[in-house]
């Protein structure tokens, strides 16, 4: 284990850092240039598939690299229209999962960014073990590059929408998505990228100066502050005006028009006056709501609202001019609210197995 730790993660180093450990380690400086290609672009899976590279300069990245593909623990295919949700093990034996969503415009990978998460929302199953520890840049990368290679079709699209908060582990994150669109690596336009945050307020407006074109998505699901703090702990944290606020200064900066997510949970967020009160919140924005009928998790007694108050609800926001869907439910015969697949494989775990790999961190 100790070897694996003291060993350098090669595949989160950017293509500048890269150049700089090629220098120090005495090689020429096309190396980098070549390794940059087999890990980004040709997606190698180990140092002796990048079958150009002489074989002791392999040997000597062995020894001072760490580099490996997530693994896939399970994958399952959806009948109805291609979906497909992955379980990955990460080296250290930690599973998270992605999802890859077939559309019309391209293939779009839903990634974790954490392994868990902390933020604590109600209806969540992600969070329901709490975090264990965030995802680098390599392994979030990893998850896009094995869906790519396993399917041979290329992704497109990217939504930080599986577990964790991706503004919790925002120097990885971020990492990750200047290589991810970078032109030396798979080249995702920033347009086609996606990212949903709970809400912290201080990494939204980073995350706003940063100057990407990326779409932010809020994650609000209430209509009120004091409603808020009963899904969302982080509410307690961040006013629901600074939040919005926050979401102002996006737009403003960016020019990116912020989708807001409403997960209309039945009998607690999904009145009349809720909506009313959701377009007086936002009405003022150029924005997009999306509706998502709550995915029921055993571990909570939330329901779904019936079909007949999820239109009521979409109905009365479009009277008051707002952008609003109804998110398209994908891969039904394979579903799972967020965060499911790797809860129950876990669950069926034997402790002592979980015990291993967390020690390994
Ligand atoms: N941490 C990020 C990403 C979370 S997952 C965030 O909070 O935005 C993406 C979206 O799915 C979030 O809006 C989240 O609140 C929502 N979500 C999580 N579990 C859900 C469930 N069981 N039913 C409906 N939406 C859920």
């Amino acid at each position: 284990m100790r070897e694996i730790t003291e060993k350098k993660d090669i595949r989160s180093m950017d293509f500048c850092e890269l150049q700089a450990e090629m220098e120090a380690l005495g090689e020429k400086k096309f190396r980098a240039v070549q390794l940059y290609q087999w890990m980004h672009q040709k997606l190698a899976g180990s140092f002796d598939e990048m079958t150009n590279l002489p074989k002791s300069f392999r040997e000597k990245l062995k020894d001072e690299y760490t580099y490996s593909m997530p693994e896939v623990v399970e994958r399952l295919v959806s009948s109805i229209d291609g979906t497909e949700k992955y379980l990955f093990r990460l080296a250290d034996g930690n599973v998270v999962e992605s999802v890859l969503m077939r559309y019309h415009h391209g293939n779009s990978v839903c990634i974790s960014t954490q392994v868990g998460c902390r933020m604590g929302c109600r209806f969540c199953a992600s969070t329901l073990g709490g975090l264990t520890r965030n995802l680098c840049p390599s392994e979030m990368l990893g998850e896009v590059y094995q869906i790519q290679k396993i399917t041979g079709e290329r992704v497109s699209h990217l939504v930080a929408m599986g577990t964790g908060e991706p503004l919790d582990n925002y120097d990885h994150f971020l990492k990750f998505l200047r290589m991810l669109t970078d032109e030396h690596g798979l080249h995702l336009s920033q347009r086609n990228v996606t990212v949903s945050t709970c809400g912290i307020v201080e990494n939204i407006r980073r995350l706003a100066d940063e100057k990407l074109q990326i779409t932010l998505a809020l994650s609000l699901h209430a209509s009120s502050q004091e409603k808020r703090k009963e899904l969302m702990p982080i509410a307690f944290k961040y006013d629901l005006k600074d939040v919005l606020d926050a979401c102002r200064y996006y737009f403003d900066r960016t020019g990116r028009r912020v989708t807001f997510e409403y997960s209309l949970v039945g009998g607690v967020n999904d009145t009349k006056e809720d909506a009313a009160r959701l377009a007086g919140l936002v009405g003022d924005m150029n924005c997009h709501i999306n509706l998502i009928p709550v995915n029921p998790i055993k571990e909570r007694s939330y329901v779904q609202s019936d079909r007949s108050v999820i239109e009521a609800f979409k109905n009365k926001l479009e009277k008051y001019g707002i952008n609003v869907t109804i998110r398209r439910e994908m891969g039904r015969d394979i579903n799972g609210a967020c965060g499911q697949l790797r809860k129950s494989y876990l669950d069926q775990k034997p402790t002592e197995e979980i015990k291993e790999g967390d020690a390994a961190l």
